[in-house]
């Protein structure tokens, strides 16, 4: 036996791996992961099995032993190392793709010194300047006045970007004694510079882990909130570890029982990895984390540089932080002696990873949790089908929280409108006659409305009504959007044109968009509610990361009566003056082409409705459909998950889709047409003959073009395979892996696999 061995894991080389002989001695020792002394150069070198292989590479004189194993030493290299060997193997990518993905690469994070704006005058004063502010109507002044009063201190470039305040604005309030500038040095945690708290300042570290110290019995938990963690925490105790589901209706108090588990696992001396999907990132959420554990606390994002990203994952190795918050990749944080990961909103498809290895951050979480002895908490309002159908079969344990956690909040009511019904009344509008009744209701109370929109951009797409060309992006093979700008803009590439005044075929000088976006519902809403204030946000209004907070932050300080949006402002955010929350036409995720289409359908109007009520007042939701009667609209109406459950395992099971079976679909491009027809073709030719000697019932549909058969100037087409082993399927993957290493023809050709996909192709 040889093993494949790296020698520095920090060093962004990851493909250089030395070839070794296995002595008998150590033959059992040798697995993937395992830390090894070995000759190297005139001395010797300590480094990592990262592959094992019957075949030496070079000529056998010149393959030296591993001299030892070592037992313990860097037990957490060894763990991830191992992990990047099950993603490889799990999920099809090179060894290296996979070793990228779990190791952090050292890099520098240059320091910085950084202002910021603090309160200074105390909350009488402020109030006052605020009411002046606002009467003067002072729009720049009012914002930082609300927002300084809620943190007490921003950073400069959160002042001048996020809040658009301009430095005029901040040495007038400076010179009336009301807010003062102060200069420190570069956070060293991400999380309190993203707070607006100083470092060590703010609340101190010591505080917060001597509160985090109360014992769980006084956090203030309800009855079903404590059964939940007292389950956990009884498990945690006896060293018992689990996967354990959540499903718990939105605002049933899900993140309270993470706290206060997190607290016990905290105390126990181990470490937390807590997963959010990035949109969900919100300051709110994050606060509430810092406020319980202070310093402990750290975040990782996609804004952070890769220095900064190393720079927390050194912190977290060196035991200087108990709990890591992030999206996907925060799962790789190497904690030394973790004990719990949590996956909130686990049903996000953001928790797969769209770029090779296409790995799904559940399964390798559940692997991380068993390697290191750790637990893994999955929580959900809608939860996916694949955890709450394990959970049904007890692979999982699951709990519910059937009710609002604050006392006094009901779900809200929820109202179904036919659109083919307005029609035929005579409403041409977008706004259904009972919609438009409920918006006016609260606009004169003073109460906020959202709505929310399955779509980004003023229009669908754009075509000829005489000959009915339709405006393609030429590297895509998709219709480009059009803009207010008069701009048609491809959101797979970015690619921008402007709208022609005829069209390129024909001539014919009727050229328009059809379907409606955020944009255009936003002009109907000014249209027919002249004083509403309106607020809109999607991908043009949020270009830069900061726009997100800037526009969240502007509703909820009231500066709105309605926000308009797509499914960004579904996510992670706590309003409480919203009580009505219109979907307008929620059939638009209905028709899209793949499986999942009615589960994300369900999904979305499930999370949308549940963003209303979530305070004392009462909430109302008006879901508007050409499909009423369709189950994934009735079902999330009813607030009914079980329901939909049944209905959508019953399509997944007679159409073999996951989780009813495991789908492989490999994706075969090239930049030739011709090239990647062939490539696939051979490919599914091999995946036959496979099938065939193994007497496998797997079955295969295509090669076909994808739906977006061309991207980025690239053909694609597609294979399915599926089949109800999923080792069967790895064995095959893995054949075809080898058989794409020693063929030609894959020259001038990519392919990439993917395990039960969760994103179109
Ligand atoms: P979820 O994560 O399920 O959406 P949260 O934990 O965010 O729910 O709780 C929703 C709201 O209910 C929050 O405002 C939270 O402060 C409040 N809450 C949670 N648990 C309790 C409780 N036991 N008593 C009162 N309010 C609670
Ligand atoms: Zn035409
Ligand atoms: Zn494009």
């Amino acid at each position: 036996m040889y093993a494949d061995v790296i020698v520095d894991i920090s060093s962004g080389q990851l493909d250089k791996t030395y070839q070794y002989r296995i002595p008998e001695s150590l033959a059992a020792a040798a697995v993937v992961g395992a830390p090894v002394v070995m000759p190297f150069g005139h001395g010797k070198r300590e480094g990592y099995i990262v592959g094992l292989s019957e075949e030496p590479k070079i000529e056998l004189e010149r393959i030296k032993p591993i001299l030892a194993i070592k037992e313990g030493g860097e037990v957490i290299e060894s763990q991830m190392i191992a992990l990047a060997y099950f993603i490889r193997e799990n999920f099809g990518a090179t060894m290296n793709d996979a070793l990228r993905t779990v190791l952090p690469v050292k890099q520098a994070v240059r320091r910085v010194e950084k202002k910021t704006v603090v309160l200074a005058a105390g909350a009488d004063v402020a109030g006052d300047a605020l009411a002046l502010a606002r009467r003067r109507k002072h729009v720049a002044k009012e914002r930082l006045l609300c927002e300084l009063m809620r943190v007490r201190e921003l950073p400069w470039e959160t002042v001048t970007e996020k809040l658009a305040v301009s430095s005029a604005t901040v040495q007038a309030l400076a010179r009336e004694g009301i807010v003062k500038v102060r200069a420190q040095e570069s956070y060293r945690n991400p999380l309190t510079g993203m707070l607006g708290f100083p470092a060590g300042g703010g609340e101190s570290g010591m505080e917060a882990v001597h509160r985090a110290a109360v014992p769980a019995g006084e956090t203030g938990l309800n009855e079903d909130q404590r059964f939940i963690h007292d389950r956990i925490s009884a498990d945690l105790a006896e060293g018992r570890h689990r996967t354990y589901l959540i499903h718990g209706v939105t605002g049933s108090g899900k993140t309270e029982v993470y706290l206060s588990v997190i607290g016990d696992v905290v105390r126990a001396g181990r470490q937390v990895i807590m997963l959010i999907p990035e949109i969900a990132l919100t300051y709110q959420t994050l606060r509430r984390f810092y406020h319980r554990f202070g310093e402990r606390v750290s975040v990782l994002h996609s804004r952070m540089s890769a220095g900064e990203r190393y720079d927390q994952s050194l912190r977290a190795k060196r035991g200087e932080i108990d709990i890591m918050i992030g999206p996907r990749s925060a799962l790789f944080t190497p904690f030394q002696k973790l004990g719990l990961i949590i996956l909130d909103e686990e049903h996000e498809s953001s928790y797969k990873s769209e770029m090779p290895p296409k790995y799904h951050a559940r399964e390798v979480a559940v692997e991380r949790a068993r390697l290191s002895g750790a637990s893994v908490v999955l929580g959900s309002a809608t939860p996916s089908l694949e955890s709450y159908a394990r959970a049904l079969k007890g692979e999982y344990t699951m709990f519910t929280l059937k009710r609002r956690a604050v006392p006094g909040a009901r779900m809200p009511a929820v109202t179904v409108v036919d659109l083919r019904e307005e029609l035929s009344a005579g409403n041409r509008t977008i706004f259904s006659r009972v919609l438009q009744e409920k918006i006016k209701e609260r606009i004169a109370c003073g109460q906020q409305t959202m709505l929310f929109l399955n779509r980004r951009g003023y229009a669908g797409f754009v075509s000829c009504r005489a000959c009915g060309h339709v405006m393609k992006c030429p590297h895509c093979d998709i219709s480009m959007t059009e803009h207010g700008d008069g701009m048609l803009v491809c959101h797979y590439c970015g690619e921008r044109q402007k709208k022609p005044a005829l069209c390129p075929v024909c001539g014919s000088r009727y050229i328009a968009g059809f379907g409606t976006g955020t944009q255009k519902i936003e002009e109907g809403v000014k249209k027919m509610f002249p004083d509403a204030r309106v607020l809109r946000m999607d991908a043009d209004t949020t270009k830069k990361k900061e726009d997100y907070g800037e526009i969240l932050s502007a509703f909820s300080c009231g500066e709105a009566d309605i926000l308009v949006g797509t499914q960004m402002i579904v996510k992670g955010h706590d309003f409480p003056k919203v009580t009505l929350v219109g979907i307008l036409a929620a059939d638009l995720s209905l028709n899209s082409a793949d499986y999942r289409a009615a589960e994300r359908t369900f999904d979305l109007l499930a999370q949308a409705a549940g963003r209303a009520g979530r305070g004392e007042l009462s909430g109302d939701v008006v879901i508007q459909t050409y499909q009423p009667g369709h189950y994934a609209v009735r079902a999330a109406a009813e607030g009914d998950y079980e329901g939909f459950f049944r209905k959508e395992i019953a399509f997944r099971k007679a159409l073999l889709y996951p989780p009813a079976s495991h789908v492989l679909a490999v994706l075969v491009f090239s930049a030739k047409e011709e090239r990647a027809d062939a490539a696939a073709a051979l490919l599914s030719g091999a995946a036959a003959h496979f099938l065939s000697d193994n007497a496998m019932t797997t079955t295969m549909v295509g090669p076909a073009p994808a739906s977006l058969a061309k991207a980025n100037d690239r053909y694609r087409r597609m294979i399915y395979l599926k089949e109800s082993d999923y080792s069967s399927l790895v064995a095959l993957k893995n054949f075809l892996e080898g058989y794409i290493l020693y063929s030609e023809q894959f020259k001038n050709a990519g392919v990439q696999f993917d395990f039960d996909p969760v994103n179109g192709y």
